[in-house]
């Protein structure tokens, strides 16, 4: 069985621990490699060896450090399928999928090449008599960035681009599930040019992320993952008086009004709520059906959940592929045990599970007269779960939408401005889309939720990553 390793101080090391959790296939249930879990002593050797790389590599210029992830860029659109692959093989996602990640982390590297202008501070010559004022932007430190299972390309390019261009030392905790993409990526970096001990990869769960947080050394942490994770590593981070921000879980809503042009809405609701077995934080879960349009969207929803094809990520045109891990499976197949109950079932996903045995698999399930009440309105499920609830208008299409604990991103199926209007002004939700199925702000825009979707104050991307990974110094200047 494949062990693997750290990257650290630009060469891979064996973890100090033995133990280790299997990575699977997801699509064959094969164990295919070991996530060794580091220990704090694990974390402190690469925290020892970053803070040495930050002395020089926070003083060589913002341009040059730019220059590195230029190259770094070159090798990524060369590796692009690759490392598609990669993703497809240890995530199960759709190769189509997996490819349209890279795609969106290679623009957010491809951002990050603005650093030196998006690095600039700000001056004024005559703040008062013969006085100026100048602010300057300097990188913090030793950083941190733990991620998730579900986009394990796409998030660590769009943090580790910023964490080092603007002249940071960065250690990566991948997620333990999918940690292969990840660690082949940080490599890749190196082999661009980027100074060991700059970007260092320690594998591990919960101790490793103990480690991170409690390190005096580490000044930064930004996360990514579930809520309740994220929670704790907002609170422990900020106990030990670190920078944090914690991109978390979501329920996205989508509304669809009676004048919503139904052949492309319902298409696109599929998509953003099966592929990738739901499990994405920008996936539909819930659809608000609004009026007289309700039976219909539910007849067209159930119509195209029932074509759409299961199977593993590399099949031809495949929708529905397999969830992360068997035990995840169950945990949303149980949610629609519990719905079915109260709901009406309408799409029944669950006999996937036999007829595809050799993964983790769950077809497409699509519940009617879901409510509020429900737990399976209330919580994320990461899944192929589409509930629909039924709502007389627009307003009170939009009060059940922000009733939930979640403002990740949120749609408006419609024809109508005034409607568009309202909705863009009332919803409580980060990224929202107007006929748009997965509203995902590309690089240059700023990506986060609201109230249990993110706990911080600045996003992800570009401008606000500059700002999450430096701090300023005002300088006042005289001349006598
Ligand atoms: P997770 O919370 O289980 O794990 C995320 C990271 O935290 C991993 O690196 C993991 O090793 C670590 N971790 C897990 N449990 C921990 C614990 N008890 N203590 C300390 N560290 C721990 O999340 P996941 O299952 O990998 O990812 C899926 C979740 O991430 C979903 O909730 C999804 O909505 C969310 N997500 C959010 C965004 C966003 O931008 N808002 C993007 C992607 C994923």
């Amino acid at each position: 069985m494949r062990r693997l390793n750290n990257y650290v101080n630009g060469t891979w090391v064996e973890v100090e621990s033995e133990h280790a959790v299997p990575v699977y296939n997801p699509a064959t249930g094969e164990v295919i490699a070991e996530t060794p879990l580091s220990t704090h002593a694990d974390v402190a050797r690469a925290v020892e060896g970053a803070k040495r790389a930050f002395a020089s590599w926070s003083r060589v210029p913002v341009v040059k450090r730019a220059r590195v992830v230029f190259d770094f860029l070159a090798k990524l659109k060369a590796e692009r399928d690759a490392i598609a692959k990669m993703i497809t093989t240890e995530h199960g996602k759709s190769y189509l999928d997996a490819q349209a990640e890279v795609d969106r982390g290679i623009e957010g590297i491809e951002h990050a090449l603005s650093a030196p202008t998006l690095m600039m501070g700000e001056s004024l010559a005559e703040v008062s008599e013969g006085l100026e004022q100048t602010y300057y932007r300097y990188p913090l430190g030793v950083v941190a960035s733990i991620t998730p299972f579900n986009f394990p390309a796409m998030i660590p390019l769009w943090v580790m681009g910023w964490a080092v261009v603007t002249g940071n030392a960065l250690i990566l905790k991948p997620s333990e599930q999918t940690p292969m993409t990840t660690l082949r990526l940080v490599e890749m970096f190196h082999e661009a040019g980027l100074p060991p001990g700059v970007l260092q990869a320690v594998n591990g769960g919960k101790e490793a992320v103990d480690a991170i947080l409690s390190h005096p050394e580490i000044v930064a942490v930004n996360f990514t993952g579930s809520t309740r994770t994220a929670a704790y590593v907002y609170e422990t981070a900020a106990r030990h008086h670190k920078r944090v921000q914690a991109f978390a879980g979501a329920k996205n809503h989508a509304i669809v009004l009676e004048d919503a042009v139904l052949e492309p809405t319902i298409d696109g609701i599929l998509r953003a709520a099966f592929h990738n077995g739901g499990q994405r934080c920008m996936a539909t879960s819930v659809v608000v059906a609004v009026g007289s349009v309700a039976d219909e969207v539910v007849e067209r929803l159930a119509e195209g959940a029932r074509r759409m094809k299961i199977g593993h990520g590399f099949e031809e045109g495949v929708d529905v592929t397999p969830l992360i891990r068997k035990e995840h499976r169950d945990r949303v197949r149980a949610y629609v045990d519990e719905a079915a109950m109260s709901a009406r079932l309408v799409v029944d996903g669950r006999p996937a599970i036999d007829e595809h045995p050799e993964g983790f698999y769950l077809g497409p399930c699509l519940l009617d007269g879901v409510t509020p009440e429900m737990r399976v309105w209330q919580e994320e499920l990461f899944g192929p779960v589409l509930s629909v609830v039924r709502a007389r208008d627009l307003d009170e299409a939009i009060a059940i939408a922000n009733r939930s604990r979640y403002a990740n991103g949120a749609i408006l199926y419609t024809q109508s401005g005034k409607a568009a209007q309202v909705f863009r002004d009332r919803i409580d939700a980060g990224m929202v889309g107007i006929n748009v199925n997965v509203p995902l702000p590309v690089a240059f825009f700023p990506f986060g939720g609201h109230k249990d979707s993110f706990y911080g104050v600045t996003g992800e991307n570009g401008k606000e990553l500059v700002q999450f990974f430096t701090r300023r110094k005002v300088v006042s200047t005289r001349w006598f």
